[in-house]
């Protein structure tokens, strides 16, 4: 299932919101320092998505660049 809210700091929301479209999974978690995962539904990598990073830039990132390996490529082509 997939939730609409929104992550706390925009560059990552962002991200996310992209990912999303793109057909990757965002799952929530908001436990601790987790604020859920990035999942790829098609090989199953996982992502974590943290509430507070210390610089959201930098992990927002990070998250782009696994939206890029996993977004809409048919199954198992990018792994
Ligand atoms: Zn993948």
């Amino acid at each position: 299932m997939i939730s609409k809210q929104r992550h706390p700091k925009k560059p990552i929301a962002e991200v996310l919101r992209r990912a999303q479209e793109e057909g990757l999974l965002v799952v929530e978690l908001h436990k601790g320092h987790r604020w859920g995962r990035l999942v790829c539904p098609d090989c199953g990598e996982q992502m974590p998505i943290y509430c507070t990073p210390r610089v959201p830039e930098h992990h927002a990132e990070r998250l782009d660049k696994f939206r890029n390996r996993h977004r809409g490529t048919p199954k198992g082509e990018h792994s």
